[in-house]
């Protein structure tokens, strides 16, 4: 299952993060097929953790797929900026703020930097297969075109740049 890692990594008893039970009991999938030219959303959470980063998330599938980006994402052209791939997490991840306790995964604060919808002329099933996406983001801080580019060829990597590319 696609959120068994994001599950396995947290005690939910513990932690207010939404556990994905509505992703798994039957709801409705969005596939990328029905909403490839519309309302597919985003979001960059502002992660104080022990480490300050911004986890960049994608809908991707009915998850998010994620990234930590520790500089956060660039609004600057040609910028490039290191996203590591993390977990996937369950789409009510994009509404989730607050503070993971002490001792938790993650422990510290997130909030939510922008949110939005995105979209992608091609395939985002393929083009993450193919560690080459290119996307527009509708945020309310981010409005621009972004690639996401896998650093090493294999799907096994999870270093990837992302960059702000010319409208
Ligand atoms: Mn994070």
């Amino acid at each position: 299952m696609a959120l068994d890692k994001y599950k396995s990594k947290r005690d939910f008893k513990k932690t207010n993060e939404p556990a994905g039970a509505r992703a798994l009991a039957g709801r409705p999938s969005r596939s990328s097929k029905k909403h490839s030219t519309n309302q597919l959303i985003f979001v960059v959470q502002k992660h104080n953790a022990s480490h300050l980063h911004y986890d960049f998330r994608l809908e991707i599938d009915g998850v998010l797929k994620s990234w930590a980006v520790p500089k956060g994402v660039s609004r600057r052209i040609s910028d490039k900026r290191l996203a590591i791939m993390t977990e996937d997490h369950p789409l009510e991840y994009a509404f989730f703020e607050g503070k993971i306790p002490e001792g938790e995964y993650g422990a510290g604060t997130v909030k939510i930097w922008d949110k939005g919808t995105y979209k992608s002329e091609k395939s985002m099933k393929s083009a993450l297969r193919s560690g080459q996406i290119e996307i527009v983001l509708h945020g309310k801080k981010l409005k621009d075109r972004y690639a996401l580019i896998r650093t090493k060829m294999g799907a096994d990597s999870k270093n990837w740049l992302m960059i702000k590319m010319k409208q």
